[in-house]
């Protein structure tokens, strides 16, 4: 390559690496902040509870209209509440009770904008597309990347691996079958053309999109805002090839990107806040990074909504 393009791509890099990036405190001191917890119904409140003992300061509650709206604010944790879309079929599984305002498996926009406008809202979260086989670079997605860059809403995307057997209805395990759910719809490359035409996009890859680890690392590496979180890889697969996974997402440079999120009850978030402290590749200002910091820094936790 030419000096002159050299020179510049190292100065990309080091912005990249450094100058988007604030400095943090130990692990003693640092926030824990959980970006994937999704409503628990009845079991909401008391997991709230014992997460807030376990040293978690904030949490991304992730959930329809309903649970968001009957989740009460609390002076233990910080709850950001983040709407969940689509809804395939429109009602939700346990109630029957139409998922959003108006029914229809995609909440309406000026729905969004009126949550939004009174604090009731502040993800767009957990994208489910990859559940009904859709690609993130669907058309049908267009629209809520639009209004979530239009009003600097961070947005956490599914990728990756759902519960094995979910396509086939004579294996048992998930509740749910969706013979929809694809690889082809999972791959992070997908979200190449969402983040040229959406710039200003806060977006988060759910899961790190595992085990789709090359296409990972190529999107980190090309889309400097972009983040992940590590939740479900806590339990999902064994633990050996979830410390294998991180070292390479931190080895490749990428240890301010990452998110503590735990994906399940209270206990699942114990579980992965230890699986985190136990990981003795991670230097203390790394792990405090990926347990609280970076989410500090990407859900700007620090300045007032
Ligand atoms: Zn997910």
């Amino acid at each position: 390559m030419p000096p002159l393009r050299c020179i510049r791509l190292a100065g990309a890099l080091f912005a990249m690496f450094s100058a988007v990036v604030l400095p943090t405190a130990g692990a003693q001191n640092t926030p824990i902040v959980d970006v994937h917890f999704h409503h628990l119904g009845s079991r909401t409140d008391s997991s709230l509870t014992e997460m807030a003992k376990m040293g978690i300061t904030s949490v991304v509650l992730i959930g329809l209209p309903a649970q968001l709206a009957t989740t009460a604010d609390r002076s233990d944790l910080r709850i950001l509440r983040s709407l969940t879309l689509p809804c395939f079929g429109g009602r939700m599984p346990n109630s029957g009770m139409a998922c959003y305002p108006g029914g229809g498996d995609w909440p309406s926009r000026d729905s969004i904008r009126a949550m939004v406008r009174t604090d009731r809202l502040h993800l767009l979260g957990e994208i489910n597309a990859q559940y009904g086989g859709m690609r993130l670079d669907d058309p049908a997605m267009e629209p809520y990347f639009a209004i979530a860059e239009e009003l600097d809403l961070p947005i956490g995307v599914h990728l990756g691996i759902g519960p094995p057997g979910i396509a086939y209805s004579d294996i048992p395990g998930p509740p749910q079958k969706s013979s929809a759910y694809s690889g082809q719809a999972g791959d992070p490359l997908a979200l190449d053309g969402v983040l040229r035409k959406h710039p200003k996009l806060r977006l988060y890859v759910m899961h790190a999109a595992w085990p789709m680890r090359d296409a990972m690392l190529y999107m980190l590496y090309m889309h400097p805002r972009m983040m992940v979180d590590v939740s479900v890889l806590q339990y999902a697969i064994p633990r050996a090839a979830y410390v294998d996974y991180l070292r390479d997402l931190v080895q490749a440079g990428f240890a301010k990107r990452i998110m503590f999120g735990s994906d399940g009850s209270a206990a699942r978030v114990r579980e992965g806040i230890d699986a985190i402290r136990a990981m003795d590749f991670l230097s203390a200002d790394q792990q405090a990074d990926i347990l609280g910091g970076n989410a500090q820094r990407f859900l700007r936790l620090g300045v007032p909504r």
